[in-house]
């Protein structure tokens, strides 16, 4: 069990689209493999980390960082530097490498940690335009974001990092 289960990621850093004039990044690395299986360890190992089993989705927030899992994807805001977004890449790569070749010695937890933030209150972290991009409009958004939080990327104006405050 000695292979690590994140080999290679490429980096991307971009503008949040809720706030193109920011001094800030949203940094995240695609993985070229699905990481779903280590996000239960991850919810054992992580303090007030924010897990969604059936969303394949876990939020965590360390050192003023909100970390957001999914199957082939790590995300991070907020990030000041490309040098900033490395570094913390590769100590969060690091240390899910780690976790997983942990795995047998770690109980995985599949429970969401926190009840979910009320519908009202991520209505308010939306533009309340009615764009439907997303597919609904902003409050049946909210609505159904609350109880299935991996539907966070269907609206292209809600701050990653905004939500992530919310339920952590
Ligand atoms: S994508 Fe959906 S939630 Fe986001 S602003 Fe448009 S309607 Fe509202």
């Amino acid at each position: 069990m000695s292979e690590q289960l994140i080999q290679k990621y490429d980096l991307t850093l971009a503008t949040p689209e809720c706030h193109p004039n920011v001094d800030w990044y949203r940094a995240f690395i695609k993985l070229s493999n699905d990481i779903t299986e280590v996000l239960p360890y991850l919810n054992a190992e992580f303090d007030g980390a924010n897990y969604d089993h059936g969303g394949k989705i876990l939020l965590w927030a360390n050192k003023n960082k909100k970390y957001a899992f999914r199957p082939c994807e790590i995300a991070i805001v907020p990030v000041e530097t490309r040098e900033e977004a490395q570094r913390l890449f590769n100590n969060i790569v690091s240390l899910v490498n780690e976790i997983w070749l942990r795995r047998d010695e770690i109980k995985p937890n599949f429970e969401d940690k926190k009840a979910p933030p009320n519908v009202l209150s991520i209505y308010n972290l939306l533009p309340k335009t009615n764009c439907r991009e997303c597919g609904f409009t902003c409050m049946a958004f909210a609505t159904a974001l609350r109880t299935d939080f991996s539907k966070l990327s269907l609206c292209p104006y809600l701050s990653e990092k905004n939500y992530a405050n919310l339920v952590s």
